[in-house]
């Protein structure tokens, strides 16, 4: 794999919070930050779609007795809070950063403008993307392949808790292998458990590289964004 220009990463809640945690660990999003400003100085430019799931997801609005869309939007602010905390850490790095929102925050955030965003990177900003898409019902999975589609990424990277993708799931099966390399036509044949369908679907039909790796792993998000073998490669074959 060739190192990518411009990248989308996607960073999950579980990366602001302590291991098992929920809330903000500010130790974490340090390290998160040094980490990127590190890469922008390789000049790799840097767009992230930032999770909530350590505030709150939609879909446990049931079991607290809210609506379900309210939940959603619960959750979309929750991506708000995480993405200020990046911005703020950026920013005591020396880093100059831009907080685009798909909802309307315009007190604390930009909104979301292609062009703008495209801008920003051009400059050399962190752009961080919250509000997921803006609508109920979508995670921020989907708003990363999206706009790593409309922002022209080169590859979408997905920050997880696992270091990959694996035949199957490894806290079921001992014998459960890590993939280095797959073809998006086997995760479907395989079912392998990748990201949510319609973000999949979106890389797929738009032929959107995809790099899954651990979050923990010691400069894993240098070695992913430099096209250095890490977790798990999804593509097309050529
Ligand atoms: N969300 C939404 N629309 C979006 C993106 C997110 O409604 O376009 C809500 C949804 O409730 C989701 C929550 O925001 O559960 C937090 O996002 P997500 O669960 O994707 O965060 P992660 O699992 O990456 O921490």
């Amino acid at each position: 794999m060739s190192a990518p220009r411009r990248i989308l990463l996607k960073i999950s809640g579980e990366g602001f919070a302590r291991e098992g945690e929920t809330g903000l660990d500010t130790e974490r999003v340090k390290a998160l930050a040094g980490q990127l400003l590190q890469l922008t100085e390789e000049g790799v430019q840097v767009a992230c779609v930032i999770g909530g799931g350590n505030i709150l997801r939609g879909k446990q609005s049931g079991s607290l007795g809210i609506n379900r869309a309210t939940g959603d939007y619960m959750g979309m602010l929750a991506t708000v809070i995480n993405g200020l905390a990046l911005s703020d850490a950026l920013e005591s790095n020396g880093l100059h950063a831009r907080v685009m929102s798909a909802i309307d925050v315009h007190k604390v955030c930009e909104p979301f403008i292609r062009r703008r965003a495209i801008r920003h990177l051009e400059k050399g900003r962190v752009v961080v993307l919250v509000g997921g898409l803006g609508n109920p019902y979508f995670t921020t999975d989907t708003a990363a392949a999206q706009r790593a589609i409309e922002l022209d990424c080169d590859h979408l990277l997905k920050a997880t808790m696992v270091d990959g993708v694996y035949n199957k799931d490894p806290k079921q099966h001992d014998d459960a292998v890590l993939l280095p390399e797959v073809s998006f036509q086997q995760v479907l044949e395989q079912r392998l458990q990748v990201m949510d369908q319609t973000a999949f679907t979106l890389c797929r039909e738009h032929n959107l590289p995809i790099v899954v790796f651990d979050m923990n792993a010691r400069d894993g998000l240098l070695c992913a964004a430099r096209g250095q073998k890490i977790g798990t490669l999804i593509t097309n074959p050529s």
